[in-house]
């Protein structure tokens, strides 16, 4: 199934739920970044929960940012997500693997670290962008987003990550959010039902590698509530907005004699995008036509 991203809403309104399956992602954020298993599974599992969090938004620009700095060997993990369907992120260390935790499953938690923080920064577009920060529960980044989602912003939620990745690859990977909205809030055992009925999904993989679509596994856990699937299918990718133009403007910005240096010495510059591996190469003569920039320019 192509990635995607799928909305519905249950209990007259008083639950949403959004899905997304970003298979192709995780494993194209595997191959640009040579992630190791666990690092693809963190990352993976971190861009899904992005591409869930913006889809509440309304302006068109919107995007949420998720930073985690945990104190384990991972580093750090970014992950920048828009409503357009496009998501990019990155890990400090990628090469990092650990031994499966005593379940059998990557150990993300301990790849990220049980302590330290996670920062939202939600963005729409204009105005100051509303940032919040919350101390890691488990390092294993679905727990770390509810807690998020329950204490920063107020919202019940239960949330389902998984990525699924073997020696081929990615073959499956996505999650499912399911928020309880003040008018139904009042009903306080809805969340530990969604909770529970989540938990016993025993994972979001298996389901899609069993086959199931997004509006079958809504069914599993909200058919008996009033369960609306809305038409729309939204796609997400893997997209990162560098450009060579964009590199060019940065290094322009170093300054005359820091560019004259890099011509002297290296005959031109490479620079690689840290959210995507894309790797830029300036050659001298175009770093030449930069200080020509800048000195026509303090004319
Ligand atoms: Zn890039």
């Amino acid at each position: 199934m192509a990635d995607q991203l799928i909305r519905a809403t249950a209990a007259e309104g008083g639950i949403r739920a959004v899905g997304v399956i970003t298979t192709r992602i995780a494993e194209e954020a595997r191959q640009r970044h040579k992630l190791s298993y666990v690092a693809t599974a963190a990352l993976g599992r971190a861009m899904s929960a992005g591409l869930l969090l913006v889809s509440s938004m309304k302006r068109a620009e919107s995007r949420v940012n998720i930073r985690i700095k945990g104190n384990g060997p991972l580093g750090g993990l970014l992950v920048d997500a828009g409503l357009d369907g496009t998501v990019r992120g990155y890990v400090e260390n990628p090469a990092v693997e650990l031994p499966p935790n005593e379940l059998g499953k990557l150990d993300v938690g301990n790849a990220v670290g049980r302590d330290g923080y996670l920062y939202v920064v939600r963005d729409v577009g204009y105005g100051y962008p509303y940032s919040s920060t919350v101390e890691l529960i488990s390092g294993e980044i679905g727990d770390d987003i509810t807690n998020y989602l329950a204490t920063s912003e107020q919202t019940p939620s239960a949330l389902i990550v998984g990525v699924f990745v073997g020696a081929e690859g990615v073959t499956a990977a996505g999650g499912i959010l399911i928020q309880v909205l003040p008018k139904a809030a009042r009903d306080e055992t809805l969340v530990e039902i969604l909770e529970s009925r989540i938990a016993k999904l025993s994972g979001f993989t298996p389901l899609l590698q069993s086959g199931k679509t997004l509006p079958e596994i809504f069914e599993l856990l909200l058919g008996d509530m009033g369960l609306v699937i809305l038409p729309d299918i939204h796609m997400v990718r893997f997209h990162c907005g560098c450009s060579f133009n964009r590199v060019l403007g940065a290094l322009k910005m170093l300054g005359e004699a820091e560019l004259q240096d890099m011509i002297e010495k290296d005959e031109g510059a490479e620079a690689t995008c840290h959210f995507c591996g894309e790797i830029y190469q300036a050659s001298g003569d175009e770093l030449a036509k930069l200080i020509d920039d800048l000195r026509a320019e303090s004319v």
